[in-house]
């Protein structure tokens, strides 16, 4: 039974390590994003209204986030824990992803925060490619794929998220400093918040999650 968080800025490698997470600890994976994604791509109305805000880097409306990453919890996987990855982003959607967690008995166990600078964080998010079919994440410079353009895992086509690119990167960096950092505290004072150094090696900050998650 594991109840945590992965929070930090775009580009920290929450999506990378939280694949290693799930497969370790067995939980399920919820990333609102990737929720969102999935809506854009089946042309639903959820889809819709969140494309504009995604593109603009932009956060997509606290109730309507709210909404999905609820109902997503709602499902059966969720009842031996979760990782959520990219929930919450605003101290409102915390506050009521807590009073979600109370009124069904439950409570966090961790929170990880995964901190990286700047400069790197642009790095990695311009030079980000994704597999179109399965999801997995390379990088042009740091993680490049044996084949250009194409997945190692299932021979998908990669390509370059509409969010990553620079002007929207810088947009959703700041974003993150004005409306996310202050979960930080709001988890600090929690009692319950783990930070992690996501700079270099995979493997190390990897090896530091599961210091804090305990084995
Ligand atoms: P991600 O894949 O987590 O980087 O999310 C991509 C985009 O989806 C973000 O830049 C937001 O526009 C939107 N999004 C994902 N999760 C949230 C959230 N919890 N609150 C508001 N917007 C979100």
């Amino acid at each position: 039974m594991l109840r945590t968080i992965l929070l930090g800025p775009p580009g920290a490698g929450k999506g990378t390590q939280a694949v290693k997470i799930v497969e370790k600890y067995g939980i399920p994976h919820i990333s609102t994003g990737d929720i969102f994604r999935e809506n854009i791509k089946n042309g639903t109305e959820l889809g819709k209204k969140a494309q504009e805000y995604m593109n603009r880097g932009e956060l997509v409306p606290d109730e309507l986030v709210v909404e999905i990453a609820t109902d997503r919890l709602l499902k059966d996987d969720c009842k031996e824990g979760f990782l959520l990855d990219g929930f919450p982003r605003t101290v409102f959607q915390a506050e009521k992803l807590d009073e979600f967690l109370q009124a069904h008995g439950q409570k966090l166990d961790v929170v990880i925060d995964i901190e990286v600078e700047k400069q790197e964080l642009l790095t990695r998010l311009t030079g980000r490619r994704v597999c179109r079919k399965c999801g997995a994440s390379y990088h042009i410079v740091n993680i490049p794929p044996k084949k250009e353009g194409i997945c190692d895992i299932c021979g998908g086509e990669l390509f370059q998220r509409d969010d990553d690119t620079v002007e929207t990167v810088e947009n959703r960096i700041e974003v993150y400093k004005a409306q996310t950092m202050p979960l930080v505290d709001y988890y600090k004072k929690a009692g319950n918040l783990a930070e992690i150094d996501g700079s270099g090696d995979l493997d190390r900050v990897f090896a530091d999650i599961v210091k804090a998650l305990g084995e």
